[in-house]
């Protein structure tokens, strides 16, 4: 059975107040017609979900993977994209994961 799409991203978030006084939070991207497909809500919300619930494991994982490959090197370069050390190709995984890493920390972990 095909996943259900979800708004593409990225997305970006509101708040505000709605009428009674309680915050009201939504996922700014919706238009039009998009506004009233339940199929669409659904699908924003089942994915909301499943990376909420999954944010800290994949985290977790990254920054292992992260110094695992910043602890091998091959002759004083990276083993993965084998420049100097500090000195990563564009597309190194090492630069990758430490990008995923900050976003996922609000660049509050870029240097683990
Ligand atoms: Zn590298």
């Amino acid at each position: 059975m095909p996943e259900p799409k979800h708004t593409p991203l990225p997305w970006v978030m509101h708040w505000q107040y709605d009428h009674t006084g309680y915050p009201s939070y939504y996922i700014n991207g919706l238009a039009g017609p998009q506004k009233r497909d339940d199929y669409l809500h659904k699908a924003n919300l089942t994915f909301v979900v499943r990376a909420c619930n999954s944010h800290y494991k994949l985290l977790a994982a990254a920054k292992v993977a992260l110094l695992k490959m910043e602890g091998e090197n091959i002759m004083g370069g990276c083993a993965a994209c084998g420049s100097e050390i500090k000195k990563h190709h564009r597309g190194c995984i090492v630069v990758q994961l430490r990008a995923a890493i900050a976003k996922a920390t609000n660049g509050k972990e870029a240097d683990v």
